[in-house]
């Protein structure tokens, strides 16, 4: 840096800081444009201000002494002026020299795209004024330096001193920072500053396409909420800074307030609807939910407000964004403290918004320094938001996933347990009959026997002998053998049981059934009771001389028992036998066998009982 230069850059900080301190005295001296620097210098310190409150002052009235003199001079240094929401025209006066002896080219720029109505009166060089009338509110083709904010290039003639009118009216908060920079200095900057937008931009769109491919994919209502959020939030924050089409609706300019406050209302219903579906605040808080959705109408409604009067509702518009952003914080904290993990993102994506636009402003007051993050505050703090909510979508799918897997891995873990107590039922299942179907055969054996079985006296019962006799008939057929039959019947029994009473009749019979299967004892041989006081016995393989003495010993057997009989004859209990022996041939039945024992004991009985009689 070389000396002239370095001076020429002090007396510019000089110059920087005498407007900063503000003094009322040195408020009104002209500034001297030769002496600029690289480093924009504020107009704040060096303008004369006039309210117009009916809005009807011309440059000729300005001019005229008496209202001239009504210029308030004594403006307190800063960044930018604010005159907040107001309905007047403001007038300034802006007294510049040039002190060299060549002419100077400077731009004069209003860096402010919000300003509605713009009139700049400079002067032509031959004493007169060339009027330039544009403003937010007018299509952008009035602009006379193509740039998204208010520039005006002017030429100082040499040694010469000038004075420039400007007039501006607002349908917002009225906001003026005035500056004068080189033009080469303003060139850098303004390439500094599209590059800062293409940024921003850039990122915006990104985002927007990315999670529309989400949404296409996904088929999740979450990701088109969240591109209609991004969407609006980057048509709003292009309108708001200048950067829209130069196109109308409906000869409203689409840069103009009307359509930045609408556009502001839409991207905050947006985002409304976007936080009630990533809160799940219809679940979580029900009650809350439904005052979302109202303010969500609210919005939807507030463009016709400001297309009617927008100069009318910009003040309240500005309250109910505020009051918008305490409620957003409040249902954010609310949905935190209930744990809800989409919460925590949306928090900070909110509070990076909220700072973002807290420093534009405080930089707007004056109350920041200019520096890349508090000019371009509010839209770093949208980027970072729009990255911060599409993270947190990222989360929220992964989250997702993970319940998906977790759930799947639950049912098949159910599944599997459901196989394993099938398994084991049916096993245990398969144990229990196959306990019932033994138990079942032991029962059906016992019942077998009983039911071959003689109740009263233990010995085979006439089933039974049915049986073996059809057997033994069959197998005596077969080898050609004898087989022998007896049928004993008790004397006098019914005698026995008059006198001694059916129980003791019973022991009888059971004593005569014992002596008898003890008699006829050979392994092949059958005893059964035949029925009532009857008994028979079955001896394959026996001829008629040994079934004889087979029921001879039968017949002494019972009379040795010697079992008191007071109305027998004989004194005692005796037996009458019918014996006989068959080989099966053609002569002989079964039916015969029966018949023929049946005759011998009928015999027997006739011959005087206690005997054998053979067939
Ligand atoms: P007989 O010498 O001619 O055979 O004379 P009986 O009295 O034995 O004549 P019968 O054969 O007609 O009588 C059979 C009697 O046996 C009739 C009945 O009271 C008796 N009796 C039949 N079954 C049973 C029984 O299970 N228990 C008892 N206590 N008596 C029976
Ligand atoms: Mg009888
Ligand atoms: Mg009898």
């Amino acid at each position: 840096m070389d000396v002239s230069r370095f001076r020429r850059y002090m007396l510019g900080c000089l110059l920087l800081l005498v407007s900063v301190l503000g003094s009322p005295t040195w408020a009104a001296a002209s500034l001297d444009v030769a002496t600029l620097t690289d480093q924009p210098v504020s107009l704040t310190a060096f303008i004369a201000l006039l309210e117009d409150p009916e809005r009807g002052l011309t440059l000729a009235d300005v001019q005229r002494p008496d209202v001239a003199s009504r210029f308030q001079t004594d403006l307190p240094a800063s960044n930018a002026l604010g005159l907040g929401f107001t309905r007047s025209a403001y007038w300034l006066r802006v007294p510049l020299r040039n002190s060299s002896n060549t002419a100077v080219q400077r731009m004069l720029a209003v860096e402010n795209p919000r300003i509605s109505h713009i009139q700049a009166y400079l002067p032509d060089g031959q004493g007169g004024y060339q009027a330039i009338v544009t403003g937010s509110d007018v299509p952008a083709s009035s602009k006379v330096y193509p740039n998204r904010n208010f520039i005006f290039p002017i030429t100082l003639v040499p040694e010469s001193e000038q004075v420039i009118y400007l007039r501006m009216e607002s349908s917002v908060g009225l906001l003026i920072p005035l500056q004068l920079w080189t033009p080469q200095a303003y060139h850098a900057h303004e390439r500094d500053d599209y590059v800062g937008q293409a940024w921003y931009f850039g990122i915006a769109t990104a985002m927007i396409l990315f999670n529309l491919m989400l949404f296409v994919s996904l088929r999740e209502r979450i990701y088109l909420l969240y591109v209609t959020f991004a969407t609006c939030t980057f048509a709003t924050l292009a309108i708001k800074n200048g950067l829209a089409p130069d196109w109308q609706l409906d000869s409203v300019p689409l840069n103009s307030n009307t359509v930045y406050y609408s556009g502001t209302s839409l991207a905050l219903a947006a985002m409304l609807l976007f936080m009630r579906r990533m809160l799940g605040t219809a679940q979580l808080m029900p009650r809350v939910d439904r005052v979302l959705l109202g303010l969500v109408v609210l919005y939807l409604l507030t463009p016709i407000a400001y297309a009617i009067a927008l100069p009318v509702f910009s003040r309240a518009a500005i309250v109910l964004n505020l009051a918008t952003a305490l409620v957003v914080v409040a249902v954010g904290v609310a949905a935190a403290l209930k744990r809800q993990r989409s919460a925590y993102f949306f928090l900070g994506a909110f509070a990076l918004l909220m700072l973002g636009g807290a420093m534009t402003s405080l930089r707007a007051m004056g109350i920041m320094p200019t520096n890349l993050f508090t000019v371009d505050g509010l839209q770093l703090g949208s980027a970072m938001e729009m990255l911060l909510l599409a993270f947190a979508l990222a989360d929220r799918y992964n989250v997702m996933r993970r319940e998906k897997a977790r759930v799947r891995e639950q049912l098949l873990l159910t599944q599997q347990q459901l196989v394993q107590t099938l398994q084991t039922s049916e096993r245990e299942l398969e144990q229990r009959v196959a306990q019932r179907t033994e138990e079942l055969q032991v029962l059906n054996t016992k019942l077998e026997t009983l039911s071959l079985t003689d109740a009263l006296t233990g010995i085979a019962n006439r089933r039974h002998f049915d049986d073996v006799l059809t057997l033994e008939w069959a197998r005596a057929t077969r080898i050609g053998s004898p087989l022998a039959l007896a049928i004993m019947d008790v004397d006098w029994f019914k005698l026995y049981n008059d006198h001694y009473g059916h129980p003791a009749g019973d022991a009888c019979l059971r004593q005569i059934a014992q002596t008898l299967a003890s008699t006829v004892s050979r392994s092949s041989d059958l005893v059964a009771r035949y029925g009532g006081e009857e008994f028979v016995f079955l001896a394959p393989m026996t001829d008629p001389a040994g079934a004889q003495a087979m029921a001879r010993k039968v017949v002494q057997a019972v009379a040795a028992l010697n079992l008191p009989h007071a109305y027998s004859p004989i004194g005692h209990v005796t037996v009458s036998v019918g014996v006989v022996s068959l080989e099966p041939g053609a002569d002989n039945s079964m039916q015969a066998l029966l018949q023929f024992a049946d005759a011998a004991l009928y015999e027997a009985k006739k011959q005087g009982r206690n005997r054998l009689v053979p067939h």
